[in-house]
């Protein structure tokens, strides 16, 4: 297997594809569109929502997007995603997280209709995932469960361990393992023996936003290892670099398959966000689209 997985060479794979089937939809009437809504003044998310807006415009995707400073009503954004709802020509919203302090995010997620949940992060969607039905899948999960399958044929069986159990990472990662034939550990932060658990792992992730928290000592000889965190550290020249939850130098040696940061799980996130964006168009348009598109 690559020892190295390239997250950015299959996300821009997924893309090619995705320009394709994109431009098929929009012969047949049906013009794939997100809804991107930023509530805050962090400059992290703009730069998120700008990658966001920039690849869904190579693939043909188009994007609306809503900016809003700290100090926005709850009430403004909860009539703007009202109204989106109705919009028959968005198909899918996303809510840049996190939100500007005093916001009530939890509400405003659930306020977006379960069909439009580009992220999958509705507790409808939620639920359906943990219950192992047919739902829009988180991004992040799909894109890590992809690189998996990168570097390995069948995954059922195989222990997987979960570091983080947030309800956009670590939550679906473990629904998304449980519906793959994993055996599967969920940790966070009152687990006691981390490093033990993981040691135990034929795969695993972590999403708990700690830099270089993980170290050979985590791992089990030709283990996979997915590294969802993006941490800002500090370096000497003052510019600063992001790395990810893995000490990557340190456990080179012993994996069997890794991702690196920059350029792992995030680009899949983004390739996930289209995807999951022109299955909704689709799912909503299915009586236009009869015969055009599976
Ligand atoms: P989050 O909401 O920041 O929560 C962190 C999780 O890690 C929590 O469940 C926490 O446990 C757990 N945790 C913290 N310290 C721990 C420790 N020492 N041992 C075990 N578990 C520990 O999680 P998130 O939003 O999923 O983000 C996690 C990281 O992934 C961040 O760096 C974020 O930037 C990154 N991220 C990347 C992408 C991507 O596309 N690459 C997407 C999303 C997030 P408790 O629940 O007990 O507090």
């Amino acid at each position: 297997m690559e020892k190295l997985i390239d997250g950015k060479a299959i996300s821009e794979k997924l893309c090619r594809a995705l320009k394709g089937k994109v431009e098929i939809l929009k012969k047949s009437g049906v013009a794939p569109c997100i809804a991107l809504i930023k509530a805050n003044d962090d400059p992290a998310s703009e730069i998120y929502v700008s990658k966001k807006e920039t690849l869904a415009k190579s693939v043909g995707i188009e994007s609306q997007i809503y900016k809003f400073q700290p100090g926005v009503e709850q009430s403004y954004l909860e009539k703007l995603i009202n109204e989106l709802n109705c919009d028959p020509s968005v198909h899918a919203i996303l809510l840049q997280l996190p939100l500007a302090e005093g916001l009530d995010s939890k509400k405003l997620i659930n306020l977006i209709s379960p069909d439009k949940d580009v992220d999958g992060l509705t507790s409808v969607n939620q639920g359906k995932l943990f219950a192992g039905e047919d739902c829009v899948l988180p991004c992040t999960p799909q894109g890590v469960l992809h690189l998996i399958y990168s570097v390995c044929a069948s995954i059922a069986g195989m222990h997987a361990v979960v570091l983080g159990r947030s309800v956009i990472v670590g939550r679906p990662m473990i629904s998304l393992f449980l519906n793959n034939n994993c055996t599967v550990t969920a940790l966070h932060s009152k687990s006691r023996d981390v490093s033990k658990i993981c040691s135990k792992a034929d795969i695993l992730v972590s999403a708990i936003g700690k830099p270089k928290f993980i170290t050979k000592d985590f791992i089990k000889p030709g283990a996979i290892i997915i590294d969802v965190g993006i941490n800002r550290i500090q370096t000497s020249d003052g510019k600063g670099k992001i790395v990810g939850d893995v000490n990557f130098e340190d456990v080179w040696d012993s994996v069997g398959a890794i991702t690196p940061v920059p350029k792992g799980v995030g680009p899949m996130t983004v390739a996930y966000l289209l995807s999951n964006t022109v299955k909704l168009a689709i799912n909503q348009n299915k009586e236009k689209l009869k015969n055009v598109v599976s």
